[in-house]
């Protein structure tokens, strides 16, 4: 029994995908991260992120929290905020799938939806959409003296995924991890989760995904930066969390097969979630299907399918 739900984040299931697997070439075990509280890993960074500056007594009682998020780093936050009785605001892009911003209100955040830049799609949030979203946090923060979660800048991101996601997988897994996968945003999963499985095995393989159309990570030609991949893939040339030496290669995915893959994951394995899931699932059968063939890749299954319910990804 918890003192309160924020309890609840994190101790999610490891399982196999025989299925998934099979297709791909190799064995793929995924880390169930869509049964926290708030449907997202991303419940782990913002309970990280407020803990953390408790401790530091950077915030206090009662002080305001803002966060620019795409939907999951803020409701993980209103979830953490409400137990906690800090008042939260949430900057987001009106590019964002709208069960996100129920969500929060419902969870008695604020929510600042702010509109996308012309040329924008619905669905597809831009490095310059970003831009935007930044603009308004920062006059929050002036006007509300907010305390800013910065999940892109935070240590907390990392630690969440440190301390918790990666060393869950470790002390979970039965096997070796020959090689692990994702598709990065801020990067706080990735780095956190490489950091400890190259800790246990030097010898675990990193790679990032990315959109095919923005590689910016691997240093690219950005011909194109939207993208239907929600969470993450936002064209930044040069994450802070991203330690380089930790990066075994990049792979390029592209929408359809995201789509694809995350469609294969709830029809043949009963897991039903979002894009950024199917994005891992293409870049997990890529390696298999070549370089790690027989091997065995972890992913992350970052948040649910409920999440996009007005999307038509189902
Ligand atoms: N997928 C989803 C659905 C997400 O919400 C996020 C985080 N915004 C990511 C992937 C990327 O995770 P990270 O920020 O840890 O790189």
């Amino acid at each position: 029994m918890y003192p309160s739900v924020a309890g609840a984040i994190g101790n999610t299931p490891l399982v196999d995908l025989p299925k998934i697997s099979e297709l791909a070439g190799g064995r793929i075990i995924a880390k169930l991260e869509y049964l926290n509280p708030g449907g997202s890993k991303k419940d782990r960074v913002a309970r990280q992120i407020i803990e953390d500056a408790e401790r530091e007594g950077v915030l206090q009682p009662g002080r305001t929290v803002v966060e620019v998020t795409s939907g999951n780093t803020g409701t993980g936050l209103a979830i953490v905020c409400a137990t906690k009785g800090y008042p939260f605001v949430a900057i987001m892009s009106q590019g964002n799938s709208v069960e996100r911003t129920r969500m929060m209100s419902a969870l008695g955040a604020e929510v600042i939806i702010v509109p996308q830049c012309t040329g924008s799609i619905h669905g597809q949030v831009s490095g310059a959409d970003l831009a935007l979203l930044e603009e308004e946090c920062a006059r929050i923060v002036r006007e509300r003296n907010a305390f800013r979660a910065n999940q892109f800048y935070s240590t907390s991101n990392f630690r969440a995924h440190y301390l918790h996601t990666g060393r869950e997988i470790l002390a979970d897994a039965s096997c070796t991890l020959d090689v692990f996968c994702d598709f990065v945003g801020t990067g706080g999963t990735f780095a956190g989760c490489a950091a400890a499985f190259k800790e246990a095995d030097p010898l675990t393989r990193c790679y990032i995904a990315e959109p095919e159309n923005a590689p910016a990570l691997s240093g690219g030609c950005i011909t194109d930066s939207r993208h239907r991949i929600q969470g993450g893939g936002y064209a930044i040339r040069e994450l802070p969390m991203i330690r380089r030496e930790q990066v075994d290669g990049f792979i390029q995915v592209n929408d359809a097969d995201a789509i694809e893959w995350s469609r294969k994951l709830a029809r043949l394995e009963g897991i039903f979630a979002g894009f950024s899931a199917g994005a891992n699932l293409t870049a997990a059968a890529r390696l298999l299907g070549s370089d790690f063939h027989g091997k065995t890749c972890v992913v992350i299954i970052p948040d649910s399918g409920l999440k996009y319910m007005s999307t038509d990804l189902w």
